[in-house]
Formats: structure tokens, C-alpha cells, sequence
């Protein structure tokens, strides 16, 4: 069995105002570790354009053309103080939510165990009707609600690390009984959801806030505590991970003072659950991440962790 990496040329087309932390550098800082010899097994696919009945499962396709018609000819548009679009932006997001639809298709086909999606924008702070906090399309819940749409899989868990609280995931998934999130993130922190009393109609929601510098081992504790007893519980039969890797200690934007270890580790306790409960099944998808050099060797950990849980 193999890992899938599944990227496009277009997700470095999305730009960004000079300064702005959610850049193209970020996703040549990946798939410049992934060059590395250790990574030749890698299945390499460019990701396709999303359908648009896909990408409908979770936005309106009121607001999928509200954002598509923003795409600026030249420059820059707006959709809040954070997010911006530049010309490329439109590819980019039909592409970033193709990698995650076009992984799911190959791992359940059986070509590959696990896949990770090296895209951008990213996007969990998506909700249904608003694009917001550098995401324009929730990647992941689409990835969701496709498994359930084509292959009549009941139970989907999300496990997102992102330092940051995925509101969109969460208020994407509130109302299904059947689709699981869990996230742990650093709190108080942007967007300011992500409150433990946040359950979700059913009981499908666990967020499990950290204090700024909680550090490797509140993580790992929260981790082997709450995220891997839930996940026994509900039993999914796939795992999606919203793969963020601002929680690292280098990282500007987030405070939890993770290490590059924790990523390999983290992602290592879900390939051994996956392993055992659901055939290996997992497709993970970049979301945050902004300090490059940790951006660049944290993935790669996760990646690393993803092969040898697919030997
Ligand atoms: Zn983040």
C-alpha cells in the first residue's frame, strides 16, 4: 500500500498581499520537503477541479458564486480584513477542494492507504455561507459529505490539530449526527469559537481548548485522553485530518509550543487507529502553518508518519 500526495501548480497561483502570512511560499515550503529521497514512494497526483455538485454538498451555490465572482482580474479583492483573492484564487480553491474529493476516490478505490492533500487555500474556517480567515471552500467537510454522497460511508470523524478552532468545519458538520470533529486548539485564539460547551446537535462536536504554551505534553495527554477514546467510540469507517501546523513552537501566529516531533507522533496515533478500525482509511488536508522552516519539516513528520503507517 501507498501514500497519495495530491497537490497543484494552480494552489501557488492563489496570492496573497505582500506580508500576509497565508502565502505561496508556504506550499513550495512543503512540497520542496517532500523532494527529499525519503519521499520517492510518494503516489503523486495533480489535483482535478472540483464539481461543483461536490462543493454544493456543503456551500450554497448562491455563495460558491458570490466567491467564484470575486476573483479579481488583476490585483487583489477582499472578502474580509484577512482573506483576500488575487486572479489565480478561483483555480486554487476549485483545485485545493479537487485534491481532497480526488484523494478519497483513490484511497477508497484501494490505490493508495492514506493520502495528504499539499493545497492551499486552506480551509476550515469556511462555514457554509461565509468565507472567512484565509479559507474560501471548507476542503474537508466537502471531503466529508462526499464519502458519505458516493460511497454510502455512515461515519466520518475530522480530527483538525490546527492551532486555530475550525469554525467552518464545525458549523458545517453541527447538524449531522453521523459526521464527528474533533479539535484540539490553542485558547483564546482567532476566530474565539471552539468552547468546550460547543457539542454540536448531537453530541458531535468535541473541542478541546488549550491554554496558550500548553507544550508537547498537555498535547499529547489531550491526544491520548479525549481524541483517541472518541474516536473509539464513534467508530468511523474514514478519518480526515485537517492537517495545521501553526501549533509549532516557531510559528508566528499560534502560541501552544508544539514540536516537530509532536506532528510525527500525533499523526502516527491516528494512522495506528486507523489501522486497526477502519482499513488504514485517511486523508489529510494542509491547513495553517506560517513559520516555513517548521511548516516545511513538520509536514514532512506528518508525511513520514503517514508512509509508515501505508508500509
Ligand atoms: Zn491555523
Amino acid at each position: 500500500m501507498t501514500t497519495l500526495l495530491e497537490s497543484h501548480s494552480a494552489c501557488l497561483t492563489h496570492e496573497t498581499p505582500e506580508g500576509h502570512p497565508e502565502c505561496a511560499a508556504r506550499l513550495r515550503a512543503v512540497l520542496g520537503a517532500l523532494q527529499c529521497p525519503e519521499f520517492a514512494g510518494l503516489l503523486r497526483v495533480e489535483a482535478p477541479l472540483a464539481p461543483l455538485k461536490a462543493i454544493q454538498r456543503v456551500h450554497p451555490e448562491s455563495h460558491i458564486n458570490a466567491v467564484l465572482s470575486m476573483v479579481p482580474e488583476q490585483g487583489f479583492s477582499r472578502v474580509d480584513a484577512d482573506t483576500a483573492m488575487s486572479p489565480g484564487s478561483g483555480e486554487a480553491a476549485l483545485r485545493a477542494a479537487g485534491a481532497v474529493i480526488d484523494a478519497v476516490d483513490r484511497v477508497m478505490a484501494g490505490e493508495a492507504e492514506n493520502a495528504f492533500c499539499a493545497v492551499r487555500p486552506p480551509g476550515h474556517h469556511a462555514e457554509p455561507e461565509k468565507a472567512m480567515g484565509f479559507c474560501l471552500f471548507n476542503n474537508i467537510a466537502v471531503a466529508a459529505q462526499h464519502l458519505r454522497a458516493e460511497y454510502h460511508v455512515k461515519r466520518v470523524a475530522v480530527v483538525d490539530f490546527d492551532v486555530h478552532h475550525g469554525n467552518g468545519t464545525q458549523a458545517a458538520f453541527w447538524d449531522e449526527r453521523d459526521l464527528v470533529y474533533i479539535s484540539t486548539h490553542q485558547s483564546p485564539l482567532y476566530p474565539g469559537t471552539g468552547r468546550m460547551d460547543e457539542r454540536g446537535a448531537h453530541g458531535n462536536i468535541l473541542n478541546l481548548p488549550m491554554r496558550p504554551g500548553a507544550g508537547s505534553d498537555i498535547f499529547r495527554e489531550t491526544v491520548e485522553s479525549a481524541v483517541i477514546p472518541v474516536l473509539e467510540e464513534f467508530q468511523p469507517e474514514f478519518l480526515l485530518i485537517s492537517a495545521g501546523f501553526d501549533a509549532h513552537q516557531a510559528d508566528p501566529l499560534g502560541g501552544l509550543g508544539l514540536t516537530t516531533a509532536d506532528y510525527g507522533w500525533v499523526t502516527g496515533r491516528l494512522v495506528e487507529f486507523a489501522r486497526i478500525h477502519l482499513d488504514g482509511r485517511i486523508v489529510s488536508a494542509l491547513e495553517g502553518g506560517y513559520d516555513l522552516d517548521a511548516l516545511a519539516e513538520a509536514s514532512a513528520a506528518h508525511v513520514r508518519a503517514l508512509m509508515s503507517g501505508a508500509a
